[in-house]
């Protein structure tokens, strides 16, 4: 059986090199390192792909982030609202521009934040509102999108787990996750659906005047070289990156085809057990799996199994082991809204199971097996 990783980069290199290795040759033997032609002819693919009229290129999705509430003018006291079960990087930007994190809970059935907690979080001081589609599937965006309007408050889609995957809006409309909202920011780190071999990370916006002011700061805010009308940062993606994501962005909907197959098995293999619960697709989202993470239910010991899957060298993983707003960083400097008690429910039940693009069933049936040998 080949090696079981929580993704395997090594094994999807091997079917896509050819083209790989011919584009980063290409931007070596060009020395275009720096904002080389790939880096615009990505950003334009991906617009496209995602159905939006503008994607910015950035160094990563944490600076994406930054950019986006640096783009919204935030002042030293705003509060931004965001769910506490996310990765650290949504909420450290908010702290790092003197802004206030209001931790809203989750949904636990889907893991992202509950529209009905964020009215309750509402303040005079709320200016953004940031829905992260966490492990692959989309928040709920037709109440956030509603709410957001009602009270003339931003909203931010933080994408960096659901790039390739979908929102259905009662209506029926379908819109591409990362497309919906006033600005949304993504990640290309390695181990993400669309992954480069570094860092990486892209902002989109639908308003143009927004997007000049995006690039701008993402480029130490000038237009045009060496005059600076803002204070900005530095944050490029490398050529070479860009001539990676060009090549996997055209194998984007397939390796979402791959996760979810394999998400499948294991939703059929753990099917109705007492004792796992298996990921919960919701009615108005396309999954694309970046995580597959089950809960347990509370007789079975987490780090037994973790263990016991390690011996069996299976990986598996915690996202997250530590909800933000418990986070050492957060002892001050954010609010909280009601209990969490969601958010604080799941952490220490929830574990995630290998999945990427290149899974076959030998690897699954190892792992569910093994899995099911122990929670008996
Ligand atoms: C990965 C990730 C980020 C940060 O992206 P980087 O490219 O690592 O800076 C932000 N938010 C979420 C939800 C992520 O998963």
């Amino acid at each position: 059986m080949r090696k079981i990783e929580m993704v395997d980069l090594k094994s999807q290199y091997q079917k896509i090199k050819p083209a790989i290795d011919i584009g980063i040759q290409e931007v070596i033997d060009n020395a275009s390192f720096i904002a080389g032609k790939p880096v615009q002819d990505f950003a334009i693919e991906l617009a496209a792909y995602a159905g939006v009229k503008n994607v910015i290129p950035c160094a990563n999705g944490t600076d994406a982030l930054q950019i986006a509430m640096m783009a919204l003018d935030l002042q030293p006291g705003d509060e931004v609202i965001t769910p506490s079960y996310t990765y650290f990087a949504t909420v450290e930007v908010i702290a790092l521009l003197k802004c206030v994190p209001v931790f809203v809970d989750v949904n636990p059935e889907t893991f992202t934040i509950d529209a009905a907690e964020i009215e309750k979080a509402i303040s005079s001081k709320t200016k953004v509102i940031v829905p992260v589609h966490l492990y692959g599937q989309a928040a709920d965006m037709e109440p956030i999108l509603a709410l957001a309007l009602k009270h003339n408050i931003a909203v931010v889609e933080d994408n960096a787990q659901a790039i390739g995957g979908d929102y259905i809006f009662k209506s029926g409309k379908s819109m591409k996750n990362g497309s919906m909202a006033l600005i949304s920011t993504t990640s290309f780190f390695p181990s993400k659906n669309l992954g480069c071999y570094g860092d990486g990370g892209a902002i989109f916006t639908n308003d143009d005047q927004l997007a000049l002011k995006l690039k701008m700061i993402a480029n130490h805010g000038q237009r045009v070289k060496y005059y600076h009308d803002l204070i900005g940062c530095n944050s490029r993606l490398d050529t070479i990156q860009a001539s990676i994501l060009r090549v996997k962005l055209q194998h984007l909907d397939e390796y979402c085809l791959a996760r979810r197959v394999a998400a499948d098995y294991y939703d059929k293999a753990f099917a109705n057990h007492p004792k796992i619960k298996t990921p919960v697709r919701a009615s108005y989202a396309n999954h694309v799996y970046h995580q597959y993470t089950i809960i347990l239910s509370d007789d079975v010991n987490r780090q037994a199994l973790i263990d016991y899957l390690q011996q069996k060298e299976i990986p598996t993983m915690l996202y997250y082991p530590l909800a933000c707003h418990k986070q050492k960083a957060f002892e001050k400097g954010a609010r909280i809204v009601g209990n969490l008690k969601n958010t604080e429910w799941l952490s220490p039940r929830v574990l995630s199971l290998p999945i990427h693009t290149e899974m076959d069933e030998e690897q699954l049936n190892h792992i569910t097996s093994s899995v099911l040998e122990f929670v008996k």
